[in-house]
């Protein structure tokens, strides 16, 4: 299992986007959101979209493998989407944030977590502006969460910086690689 994390806006879903046209086999995890659908999101696709009940249900059965609160939306990754994929024996990725990233670490320590960090604050101001999805004021609560994910880079073992797509999908791309080769050579052992 394989999560991609780092702050809003820096990259997280075009990287993945790439890494998931250069390696098919990979699954995205569709999370659970009661954040309303921007336009051009579908249902199941993006995201599960809940209502503030469902999701507490969820919460309350345990079907949330991790779950926080970003921005006053709550997101979390459910079970049943792992294990419809683990089961299978296909390798899954979640593009989640970094308190999640946090909660799978300890409930999954094999899991490889990748910390996706923005060439500069300036830079990722930039993007969450151009990407045109958040109102001047979404941007900035976004940008003082950033501050807050930045500081938990030291935490991951692997960091790639967004600072070219190619570079960065490439560097991606390598670890996952690495990680899936030395996963199998233990496997045969
Ligand atoms: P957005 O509203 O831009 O789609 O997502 C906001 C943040 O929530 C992003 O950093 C995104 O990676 C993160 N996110 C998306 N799905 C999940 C999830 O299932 N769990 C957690 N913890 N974060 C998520």
């Amino acid at each position: 299992m394989f999560v991609i994390t780092g702050p809003s806006g820096v990259g997280k879903g075009t990287l993945i986007r790439g890494l998931l046209e250069r390696m098919p086999e990979l699954e995205l995890s569709v999370s659970a959101t009661t954040r309303p659908p921007r336009a051009g999101e579908r249902d199941g696709v993006d995201y599960h979209f809940l209502t503030p009940d469902e999701f507490e249900r969820h919460v309350r059965q345990g079907d949330f493998v991790e779950h926080a609160t970003y921005s006053g939306n709550r997101y979390g990754t459910l079970r049943s989407q792992l294990e419809r994929h683990l089961d299978a024996g296909r390798p899954v990725v979640l593009e989640i944030e970094v308190q999640g990233a946090r909660q799978v670490r300890q409930a999954l320590p094999e899991a490889v977590a990748v910390f996706i960090a923005p060439p500069s604050r300036d830079a990722l101001r930039a993007r969450l502006v151009g990407r045109g999805t958040d109102s001047p004021e979404q941007v900035q609560e976004r940008m003082d969460t950033a501050e807050g994910e930045l500081a938990a880079r030291p935490e991951f073992a692997h960091v790639v910086v967004n600072d070219r797509l190619e570079r960065a999908t490439e560097a991606l791309e390598a670890i996952i690689r690495a990680a899936r080769g030395a996963r199998a050579k233990h496997t045969c052992r």
